[in-house]
Formats: structure tokens, sequence, C-alpha cells
């Protein structure tokens, strides 16, 4: 992803409609929702608890390149990835903050993520041995977290090993381990009691480790719902974007993404004609179908063929036929009027009509990160605030 600041003149690179007219598909992405969203997130976890945004997986296909200067910039503490190399973009795209690696990482890993100030989540000797080395060669000091397993069974060591590792870098030079950290199996289902095992299980191994001074244990549905949790900093993913996890209460959030289509066609159907591969779907009045040029190549999934319904002219039409990698097809019969060029809004609003990433999840059989994390490079990512655009991202 490349930014386009060359571009930017005064007031930003123009309204969202010129700076779209010309694109096929795209996503626009809103950063007064991020502020929002930020804000909202801070009035849930009360003061002094740190914001830690995740931001894995291209920002959960907002744009990493555009979301995480934006959270930066909207006052967030630090942020976290999965992969090394997450953490690495983190510091080419300009974040000055602190960046914690959550998952695995190898021993090369380890020079690149001391020299860039990046901690890491050690859960072996051999890795512990690859930072203090890179202290030395890189001649500064490294932090770094361990993460234990409280029933999750995903990432993580037993308590005895997560004390065993965390004593043993305490003896190593220039390496201070300044987290303890484990994650929730249940934190969004309906009934998250399972959290209290967990929770006494993070706390009886925190207690053997009383000289480590920062804790952080939830993720966006166990820190809304359970103060308790909270610690030091809330590792917080999909409620900055302004889309809650199920049996989660939230209040002031706002839908930061949308992701949006120009028509490329208005074609006839008689009765009987199919449309799409398959010919899975079939006209049984005069029809007119639109083609809107984005497929499951782009992240919009297959299986929302003949099930989910998008926006055009303000109103609800719906999906016909498969959906191919580079486009599907829309009925807009009830639409005389719709022309290529027209907006489709697959996700977000038009007129008075919203469809949410939820919606489509459900509708797509997954969970509404999947939808997110699913949105691919093709499409541009445009930054606006109150529709002027601020930045373009596009590979
Ligand atoms: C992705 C992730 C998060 C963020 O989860 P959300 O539900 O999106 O807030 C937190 N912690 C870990 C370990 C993760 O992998």
């Amino acid at each position: 992803m490349t930014a386009h600041p060359a571009e930017a003149p005064k007031g930003g690179l123009g309204r969202l409609a010129q700076v779209t007219a010309a694109l096929n598909g795209w996503i626009e992405v809103d950063i007064a929702a991020i502020e929002a969203n930020v804000a909202a997130v801070r009035r849930s976890l009360g003061p002094g608890i740190e914001i830690i945004a995740v931001v894995k997986a291209n920002a959960y296909g907002s744009g990493v390149a555009g979301f995480a200067p934006a959270l930066e910039a909207a006052g967030v503490d630090r942020f976290a990835v999965v992969w090394a190399q997450e953490a690495l973009t983190l510091r080419r795209v300009g974040i000055t903050k602190p960046v914690i690696v959550l998952g695995h990482a190898f021993p090369v890993d380890a020079l690149a993520a001391v020299a860039n100030e990046i901690t890491l989540t050690v859960h072996s000797r051999a890795l512990a041995d690859a930072v203090a080395a890179a202290v030395q060669t890189a001649d500064r000091p490294a932090r770094v977290h361990v993460k234990v397993d409280t029933g999750l069974h995903r990432f993580g060591l037993t308590p005895d090993e997560a004390v065993e590792l965390a004593e043993y870098m305490r003896g190593l030079p220039g390496v201070e381990v300044e987290g303890l950290t484990t994650h929730m199996a249940n934190s969004d289902e309906a009934d998250d009691s399972f959290a209290e095992i967990q929770h006494a299980g993070f706390a009886a191994t925190a207690a053997r480790l009383p000289w480590v001074p920062y804790r952080h244990t939830a993720n966006s549905a166990s820190a809304l719902r359970r103060a308790e949790l909270r610690y030091q900093g809330s590792r917080i993913g999909l409620a900055l974007h302004g889309v809650l996890p199920a049996n989660t209460p939230a209040e002031g959030f706002r839908p930061a993404l949308s992701l949006k289509a120009r028509l490329a066609r208005v074609a006839a159907v008689a009765p009987g004609e199919g449309v799409s591969y398959g010919l899975t779907w079939r006209a049984s009045e005069p029809a007119h179908v639109g083609l809107v040029p984005v497929g499951y190549a782009d992240g919009w999934r297959r299986n929302l063929g003949n099930a989910a319904t998008v926006l055009v002219g303000g109103r609800r039409v719906p999906m016909v036929g498969r959906v191919c990698m580079d486009q599907f097809l829309a009925d807009v019969t009830s639409l005389p009027e719709a022309a290529e060029g027209d907006e489709v809004v697959l996700i977000g609003e038009q007129g008075e009509e919203r469809i949410s990433a939820d919606e489509v999840a459900a509708l797509s059989g997954t969970i509404s990160w999947d939808v997110l994390a699913s949105l691919q490079a093709r499409l541009p990512r445009i930054y606006h605030r109150g529709g002027i655009v601020e930045h373009i991202f596009s590979t």
C-alpha cells in the first residue's frame, strides 16, 4: 500500500464522489468514526487503562497504513499485531508508540524487533537468548512479554513454564520482562463465565511474578463486559472499527468502514433467461440486472450469491446468481433509472438504508471479523473526514 500525499492539495484530495468517480470498487474509512470509537473505548475502560490497538491483518481490512496513524493521532496508547513482520510495517508507516507482537516469533525476528523497539511475546529460551543477543548487537534494551495459556489452548505457556521463562529472562542483561498476558476463550458468548476460571488462573500466575508490571488479558468483548479483565491495558481490535462483538454492551460507536462499487452495466434479462455461472438465477418476469464489479477475490464471499442484498439508489436490491471472482449481479428491475456508474453500497449507508458487517457475516455463515479481514488489497482504501478525502491508499 502506498500513500499519495503529493496529490493532497489544501483542504484534502476532494469530495468522495469526485475521488471515487472512476473506481470499480473501493473501501471508505471515516476518520471521524475512528476518533469516536477511540473515545467510546476510553469512556468504557475508564481512566488509567491503556488502549492497546490491535491492528493485525491489515487493520482488519481497513488498511493499516491509514488506520494505525489515525488511531495514533486519536490517542491510543499502544499497538499490537500478531506477526513480527506486521510490527515492522507499523514502524514503516510511522507509528512511534509501543508495539507488541502477540503471536509466535522466531529467533531470527529478534534483531529487527529489538532495533525497532518492538516487544515480542517470548515463548522459549531460544527466542529469549536471541533477544538477549540482539540487545548486545543493537546496543539497546528490549522489553518482552510472556503469555500464559489459561484454557484457550492456543498460543502461550503453562503457568509453570511462564514463571520459569520469566525468571530466566529476568537474569538476561538489557532484557526487561514488562508484560504478562493471556487470552479469553468465551469473551463474546452469551455465557462468558469461563472467563472467571481463566482469570483465576491468570491471577495465580501473576501473583508468582509480582515484579512484572504490565498485564493485559482482554479483547474488545472482554474489556467492554468485564472490568476485572481490563488490567493496565486492554487489547481492542474490532470495537475500534465501530463494529461490536455479540453480547457486548456499547455506546457511542460508529462503523468506520464502508464497501462500495459502481455499476458496470445494466442489462435486460428476458423471462426464463439466467445470469452468472451455472445460470442459478433466472428471471421470471422481464428484468434488469446491474453488474457490480467486485467479487470473491476482493473478499466479497461467494456464498453471498442469491442470498444478500446491496444498496442502489437508496434501495435494497437482491444479489442474483453466483458471485464470480471479480463481479456479481443485482436485480435492479425495481430501479428503472439505474445506470452504469451508479454507486452500489455493499457495506455501509445509502439514503435511509444501512448494511452492517454483522448482516453480511450472518448471511455468509461467519463473523464480522472475518468479513472485514477478508477485504483484499485490490480495493483502494479512501480515508475521509465528513466526505472530504484525506488519504488514498492503493496497491
Ligand atoms: C485479535 C486479537 C485481539 C483483538 O480482538 P477483538 O475481538 O478484535 O478486540 C486481542 N488479543 C489477541 C491475542 C488477538 O489475537
